[in-house]
């Protein structure tokens, strides 16, 4: 959301002041991944959650921008998809997730396949359900790069409903 307000004393009197509300886009070291746990205690199946993400697809000429609300929500059922499809299982090694949290579900993280920064789409296609392990190494490992599209490939082949 942006507020224009004019400065009205001092140095800077007549400009203009831009209040801007910035959002992490690659701080993977934060709750944000966690967060996303919770939607899941929510009784839903995949293939509806994947009717709700396709039914609320902007299309791709409309000049309509996403709310920031719009785009949390959305981008929640984005994520909430990539952990009903992992089913407790890492999306790169195939491997349990590490430890069951709180309200009993596998914990998994995250991962934007191409950064939502750099144009990747919110979309089930881009996103992974990784154990913390893979989740760093996607991000920091000498092989990220090739990482990369190989899991793109693998969680193409796995998108039943999108
Ligand atoms: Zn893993």
């Amino acid at each position: 959301m942006r507020n224009i307000q004019n400065v009205d004393e001092g140095e800077r009197k007549g400009d203009k002041l831009v209040a801007c509300t910035l959002n992490p886009v690659n701080s993977i070291f934060n709750d944000f991944e966690i967060e996303c746990l919770k939607p899941l205690e929510k009784k839903i199946s995949l293939a509806e959650l994947g009717r709700k993400i396709m039914a609320n697809q902007k299309p791709i000429d409309s000049n309509k921008k996403y709310t920031v609300q719009e785009y949390r929500e959305r981008s929640q059922d984005v994520k909430t998809y990539a952990l009903l499809r992992a089913d407790g299982i890492c999306e790169l090694c195939d491997k349990p997730a590490p430890f069951i949290v709180g309200n009993g579900v596998p914990f998994l993280e995250v991962h934007h396949i191409f950064r939502l920064a750099d144009d990747g789409p919110d979309l089930p296609k881009n996103v992974a359900a990784l154990c913390p392990n893979c989740h760093r190494e996607a991000h920091f490992g000498w092989k990220r790069e090739k990482l990369k599209n190989s899991l793109y490939e693998k969680i193409s082949l796995k998108n039943r409903y999108i």
